[in-house]
């Protein structure tokens, strides 16, 4: 089970960072997390509950490759 994005988690602005804002958990920077979930340290607490919910970060695809899986979702 995955999402294409994980950008519902709780964000807080970084102190006199203008327009930079951070994960409440793990307050890794928005930009570094990227919308994907292995952005976010292994030990945050948004991840854990995802990752438990059965959402996994996406380790083994470093590269995007949009083509490759278009037959594969025909069943
Ligand atoms: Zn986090």
């Amino acid at each position: 089970m995955k999402k294409l994005f994980y950008i519902d988690y709780p964000q807080e602005h970084i102190e006199g960072q203008t327009h930079k804002y951070r994960c409440t958990y793990c307050k890794e920077e928005t930009t570094i997390i990227n919308g994907r979930l292995e952005g976010h340290l292994p030990t945050c607490e948004y991840r854990i509950k995802l990752e438990s919910a059965g959402y996994e970060p996406d380790q083994a695809k470093s590269v995007k490759d949009p083509v490759s899986h278009d037959a594969d979702d025909i069943d």
